[in-house]
């Protein structure tokens, strides 16, 4: 864990694949990414538009600029050069 929270990228953060894409559940629960999915986490924006499935909302746009549910592991994906689906740096 240190040595994620020490490589730290603040360049990684524009490109985190949370600012742009949702994982949806086998069940229809919407969550910020496939990490937050596994760990049953669920969509940040949830607390503001109260959309917690894909059949609560009629468009994406709806999520747009809401808060993103974070935690330590998210320091995976802002390491270094990033990481994930799309998440890393060229
Ligand atoms: S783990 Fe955190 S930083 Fe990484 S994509 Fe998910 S919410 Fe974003």
């Amino acid at each position: 864990m240190g040595l994620l929270v020490n490589h730290f990228n603040p360049a990684t953060v524009q490109e985190l694949m949370c600012r742009s894409l949702v994982s949806v559940g086998w069940d229809g629960r919407l969550h910020d990414c496939d990490f937050n999915l596994m760990l049953e986490i669920p969509l940040g924006a949830a607390t503001a538009t109260g959309a917690r499935t894909i059949w609560e909302i009629d468009s994406f746009d709806r999520l747009e600029a809401q808060r993103i549910a974070t935690g330590r592991h998210c320091f995976g994906c802002t390491a270094g050069a990033g990481s994930s689906c799309s998440g890393a740096l060229a």
